[in-house]
């Protein structure tokens, strides 16, 4: 695996951090709520993750990037979650965001959504990722158990990630309800952090629910395109949109300013217990919307295999 740079990032207090975060959503959302309190646990329902909590060596990690997809796909762009692990000095993490399939593994290009505890001396990997594609009968969405279709732990061209020992401890809980503003959940809390924090840069990740109403996510499709996708358009008419119900549950990580590193600043992947997941956009019931979410601060950043020729196309 290709270069790795890291920085420290901005870490400052959870109750500052919810303090920023309930004065941004404030803006955002009709019901606020944001408190620090003990993680719930994780492995629990419906989160089902190998790990109870989001709390220890917290690190932020930028792996690959869009400019692998586009504006055409390079393959051979694959990366192994416990080999990512040890380049952010963390084995036996756990790891939880958004990215996509390594097309050798699976056999098809796919939503990955990840929720993994890396092998460390003391013990074996416990691969929880789901994967999210297009069922090429009828067009639907296809969410499977990763483990159910390959038994490796790889992924391919690009992804986000949250990374720390999965101890149980302090998360900050962000509760809104009912939407008033056009952002979505992370970017809402993203743009509130740049806000108050400006160029000093705070990384968080985490888990939230869609508990009420429904939401745009998108899914690409099997197979990478033939065409070069050289604008926005011509990728959102390459992926596939759909309106998916609740409860989705959404692994998030999001930094409030690049300090330098070509990052995908925001990037959230959903799954569920009813088939559906994917790449999250926004809900679409902004009156009945409900989100609950844990998140917590990256004290690192981690920057691997960055791309050399870059653009900004397709990072929504
Ligand atoms: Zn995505």
């Amino acid at each position: 695996m290709a270069d790795t740079e890291s920085c420290p990032l901005h870490y400052p207090a959870l109750e500052e951090i919810a303090d920023v975060l309930e004065r941004g959503l404030k803006k955002n959302f009709a019901e606020v709520h944001v408190k620090v309190v003990d993680c719930p646990d994780l492995t629990g329902d419906p989160y089902g993750f190998p790990v109870k909590g989001l709390c220890g060596k917290s690190r932020i990690a930028d792996v690959g990037g869009v400019p692998y997809l586009l504006p055409t796909a390079l393959p051979d762009k694959v990366y192994n979650l416990n080999t990512v692990a040890q380049k952010i000095e963390l084995p036996g993490a756990y790891l939880l965001g958004a990215g996509a399939s390594c097309l050798k593994s699976v056999g098809m290009n796919a939503e990955m959504i990840f929720s993994i505890k890396t092998e460390s001396a003391s013990s074996p990997t416990v691969n929880g990722n789901y994967i999210a594609s297009i069922n090429t009968a009828d067009n639907s969405c296809l969410l499977e158990k990763y483990k159910e279709r390959s038994s490796d732990h790889d992924f391919g061209l690009l992804s986000n990630l949250y990374a720390s020992e999965g101890n149980p401890g302090k998360v900050i809980e962000v509760k809104v309800k009912r939407r008033t503003g056009n952002d979505n959940f992370v970017s809402c809390m993203r743009k509130s952090l740049k806000e108050h924090y400006v160029d000093k840069s705070v990384g968080l990740g985490g888990t939230f629910i869609i508990q009420e109403g429904k939401a745009k996510l998108h899914v690409m499709p099997r197979e990478y395109s033939v065409c070069p996708l050289n604008t926005d358009e011509d990728v959102d008419r390459w992926l596939k949109f759909y309106d998916m119900k609740a409860p989705l549950i959404c692994q998030s990580v999001f930094i409030s300013h690049d300090p330098g590193f070509d990052l995908r600043v925001e990037h959230t992947h959903c799954f569920s217990h009813h088939g559906e997941g994917g790449h999250y956009h926004n809900d679409t019931t902004p009156d009945s919307v409900q989100y609950l979410g844990y998140f917590h601060p990256a004290e690192y950043l981690y920057r691997i295999d960055r791309p050399l020729n870059t653009h900004m196309i397709g990072r929504d």
